[in-house]
């Protein structure tokens, strides 16, 4: 078993609330992504699970027993961090073997544990060399090992592959998530990358200044965003925002303006929004050259050409960043004017608290 509840946990550092009570739920076996922005806690919610931090308020309960005063080697739990932390004068064998050997186990049973998971890492032919001899990849593969041998309830992750290069990082996704399928152990997993979130994770946690701002699978996150900090976050290039007034309510949807033009977008709205400033929100690949239910002109000032799609970057009248994924092909320049259009089904609409009106 490996399930974890998070119960309006808190941290604090001296007088600076880090964490500002949190409530979670992981089933066991469930691969959990933990993502948001740079300092908004993801870390330190990572490390209290641990044990690595105390946590000043809340409990951490791992299968029905509260663990806040458990040391973290009495938690059942391993975590592999970006660093690897590998012992660089022992070999790949004894790294792995490491945490057996704290526990005093026969050197047999050692040798076959260890063997058994160099096996599924594809690190059977390494064990003798020291991790001073291997690439960066193969080094996370030890500190992975190290993890695994341990048999824990719960795997934590602390950005794992943010050492490796693009390539590398590519496939160690696709072990982890082989391993995940393999293992069926719990993982939490911390990361900055988007599409380490979005293709590993049976569910993401964003997390923004100590609060969950949403969970949810990750294409219920793509989706339905419920605010524009979800929004904003997940999806690369990010969603576009574009001010409009609300000038119509009815069962069918909400009625918007934005630059002489309406539309109705199919969204859930009540009678009081009607004169007031909404936000419009519109992925850049929702955005086209022919005619759409609204059209947006903007002059971009920079052009990307990526082969199988371009990038047009441009601003929008209140100075907010607008930004078109097009097809590869797109006959687009900078500093030339271009209309992109919207379909209203593609829009999401958001009142002026930055909550998502519900389609
Ligand atoms: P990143 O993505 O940059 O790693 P994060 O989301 O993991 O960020 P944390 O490392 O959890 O963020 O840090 C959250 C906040 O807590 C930051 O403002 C950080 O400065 C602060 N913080 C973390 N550890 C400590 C500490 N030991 N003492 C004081 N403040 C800390």
């Amino acid at each position: 078993m490996g399930q974890l509840f998070l119960k309006k946990v808190r941290k604090s550092f001296g007088h600076f609330e880090v964490i500002k009570g949190v409530d979670l739920e992981v089933q066991d076996g469930e691969f959990v992504v933990f993502v948001g922005p740079s300092g908004c806690g993801k870390s330190t919610l990572l490390r209290m699970i641990a044990g690595l931090d105390d946590t000043t308020d809340g409990d951490i309960v791992i299968d029905a027993e509260r663990v806040n005063d458990k040391p973290p080697v009495e938690r059942g739990i391993a975590m592999v961090f970006q660093s690897y932390a590998l012992y660089p004068h022992m070999s790949v064998f004894e790294n792995i073997a490491f945490p057996l050997r704290v526990e005093g186990l026969p050197e047999e049973t050692i040798r076959e544990k260890v063997g058994a998971v160099a096996k599924i890492l594809q690190l059977d032919q390494r064990l003798q060399q020291r991790p001073g001899m291997l690439s960066g990849g193969q080094r996370q593969r030890v500190a992975i090992g190290r993890a695994i041998v341990r048999e824990p309830k719960i795997f934590l992750f602390d950005e794992p592959l943010s050492n490796l290069d693009a390539a590398l990082r590519a496939d160690m996704r696709i072990e982890l998530t082989k391993l995940h399928r393999d293992l069926q152990a719990t993982m939490i997993y911390v990361t900055h990358d988007q599409i380490e979130a979005m293709t590993m994770a049976d569910r993401i946690v964003v997390l923004n200044a100590g609060n969950i701002a949403q969970v949810g699978a990750p294409l219920e996150l793509y989706h339905k965003p419920q605010n524009t900090f979800v929004a904003g976050f997940i999806g690369n290039p990010k969603m576009n925002f574009v001010p409009v007034t609300c000038v119509g309510v009815d069962a069918v949807g909400v009625t918007i303006s934005y630059e002489g033009q309406t539309a109705l977008i199919p969204v859930d709205g009540r009678a009081d929004l009607v004169g007031k400033t909404l936000t419009l929100g519109i992925r850049p690949e929702h955005t086209r050259l022919s005619d759409g239910d609204i059209n947006i002109m903007v002059t971009p000032s920079v052009i990307e050409r990526l082969g199988i799609n371009t990038i047009a970057y441009a601003v929008l009248p209140n100075g907010e960043p607008y930004c078109a994924l097009l097809p590869g092909s797109a006959p687009v320049r900078a500093e030339q004017p271009m209309t992109t259009g919207i379909m209203a089904a593609d829009c999401h609409l958001f009142n002026a608290d930055g909550q998502a009106l519900e389609r």
